[in-house]
């Protein structure tokens, strides 16, 4: 089939109006980063799993790989098309509905194109919780969120995407629906095909809905935010709040100084609720959850909090007293990205370590990198909690970018750490991978590859590197 054969077959399962092309297939075709622009055949946007089925099995006959979308926030240019203009984009952004809510089961069942913002907002309004958050959760999808394993700042009590997901349903490389929606939380019938879909980054096929958890509404919750001298202190004040909350801490992410305060300059109206920070310093938010028994969220946390600073390790510490104020400590945490978008250059490391290696690991590391790179700033937050850092520097003018992702990573790599937390690979990484995970690893990786997409036209280049794509079709 020539592609404008195969254009003209989509847009009469899809309709014209969902076949785009030209300028308006253009805002799919550049990653949220702005690193990488591709060029695609057309960008599909399906309304159903029907249709996307339909869609899938006319590009395999065809032989045109799939790129799937969901909000295209995602860091590691997973969404986004090579430059050959063969592929097509397949954005889930239509499919938004809510399926179904269960609150005997304590589930939701959603497409896979909702907005994770609309979907907590769905559960709240039914008097529930569905803890995955994160800063992009105005714009990015459950399929992407499953699909990239998504984690944000409530793992330590819920875990990352993957353990909030009970059931998919997923469209395969040859067009077939798999029909795992089973809200089902014990199921040890053979192979899990939900967890090898889950972080797949659409490589193994696309995911159209998913059964989600849902827990209950904290019925207290409390947010401060302290001050500190460093990551020694904040891994002891997380051992101290772990020891006194248990499972009420629901998150602990630290932030260097430096961070903070370009948030602040570039966004004015957002407020420190402290005078200064100390230079060289940093911040730890914390935040606590309650059930109804346990009303004292506040009154606990300041127990810590007056203990961490009797003990030395915070310096400083505000404790919101209202929502309104939880939420502006939030904001200025969630900012940090957006506000490093905003810098000339930054390069970027999603790490993860035993969180009792990570004051060690990033003070070498920072030594390192100022002898061999003289004037690069460091920039680093995270989930101390779940031992990630988004180690990310502003490098000095004129140096190698890959040579000091080397570094970092070299150092990632030896300290017995994944060069990706939650990010993904995507096509940013793909080198890494080849270089750090075991050839063991990397060949039952392809093997799984080559059993569920032989044609390599699902997500092709992305986590490993393409394959070749059998069957395509040349020309116009
Ligand atoms: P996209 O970017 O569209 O796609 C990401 C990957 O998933 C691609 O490989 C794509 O092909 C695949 N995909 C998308 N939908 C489907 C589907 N239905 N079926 C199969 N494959 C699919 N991430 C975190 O983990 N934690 C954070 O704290 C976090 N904070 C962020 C803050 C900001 C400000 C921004 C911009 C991003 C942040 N991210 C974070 C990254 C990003 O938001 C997540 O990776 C998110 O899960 C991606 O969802 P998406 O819908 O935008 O996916």
């Amino acid at each position: 089939m020539t592609h404008a054969a195969l254009l003209a077959a989509l847009a009469a399962c899809l309709g014209e109006a969902h076949v785009l092309t030209g300028a308006d297939a253009e805002p799919y075709l550049t990653d949220w980063r702005r690193n990488v622009t591709g060029r695609a055949l057309a960008v599909l946007r399906p309304s159903d799993r029907e249709e996307v089925a339909q869609a899938v099995r006319l590009c395999a006959a065809a032989g045109v790989p799939l790129v799937p979308q969901g909000g295209n926030t995602g860091q590691v240019a997973a969404a986004t098309p090579d430059a050959s203009a063969t592929a097509v984009v397949l954005s889930l952004l239509r499919m938004n509905r809510v399926r179904a809510l269960d609150l005997d089961n304590d589930t939701i069942s959603v497409e896979a194109g909702c907005v994770l913002q609309a979907v907590q907002e769905a559960a709240r309004n039914a008097g529930r919780l569905f803890p995955l958050s994160l800063g992009a959760q105005g714009s990015c999808t459950i399929g992407g969120n499953l699909a990239t394993n998504a984690g944000g700042t409530q793992v330590l009590r819920y875990g990352n995407a993957r353990e909030l997901a009970l059931g998919l349903e997923v469209v395969t490389p040859q067009g077939e629906i798999w029909d795992g929606m089973r809200g089902l939380r014990k199921d040890n019938t053979g192979y899990d095909l939900r967890d090898l879909y889950i972080g797949s980054e659409g490589t193994l096929g696309i995911i159209t809905a998913a059964v989600l958890k849902l827990f209950p509404l904290p019925r207290s919750q409390c947010t401060a935010l302290l001050v500190l001298d460093g990551l020694p202190q904040a891994l002891r004040l997380l051992r101290r709040a772990r020891g006194a909350l248990g499972a009420g801490l629901t998150a602990f992410e630290v932030m260097s100084a430096a961070c903070l305060m370009d948030v602040v300059r570039a966004f004015p109206q957002q407020r420190l609720p402290f005078a200064d920070l100390p230079d060289g310093g940093w911040c730890a938010l914390l935040e606590i959850s309650g059930g109804e028994e346990d009303g004292r969220a506040q009154e606990l946390l300041e127990t810590v909090l007056s203990a961490a600073l009797e003990a030395g390790e915070a310096l400083d510490a505000a404790v919101a007293v209202s929502g309104a104020q939880s939420a502006a400590f939030w904001h200025l945490r969630e900012s940090i990205t957006l506000a490093l978008a905003q810098a000339q250059a930054c390069v970027k490391h999603d790490i993860s370590l035993p969180a009792s290696r990570i004051p060690a690991f990033v003070q070498s590391t920072d030594r390192a990198l100022a002898a061999a790179f003289p004037g690069v700033a460091m920039r680093v937050f995270g989930h101390l909690g779940d031992g990630n850092l988004h180690y990310n520097l502003l490098p000095p003018a004129g140096a190698s970018h890959a040579a000091i992702q080397r570094l970092v990573h070299d150092r990632v790599h030896e300290a017995g750490g994944a060069i990706s937390a939650e990010q993904g690979i995507g096509q940013l990484r793909v080198q890494d991978l080849q270089r750090y995970k075991s050839e063991v690893e990397l060949d039952l990786m392809r093997r799984i590859k080559a059993a569920l997409d032989p044609r390599g036209l699902m997500n092709p280049g992305k986590i490993l590197e393409a394959g070749p794509q059998t069957g395509a079709t040349a020309g116009p």
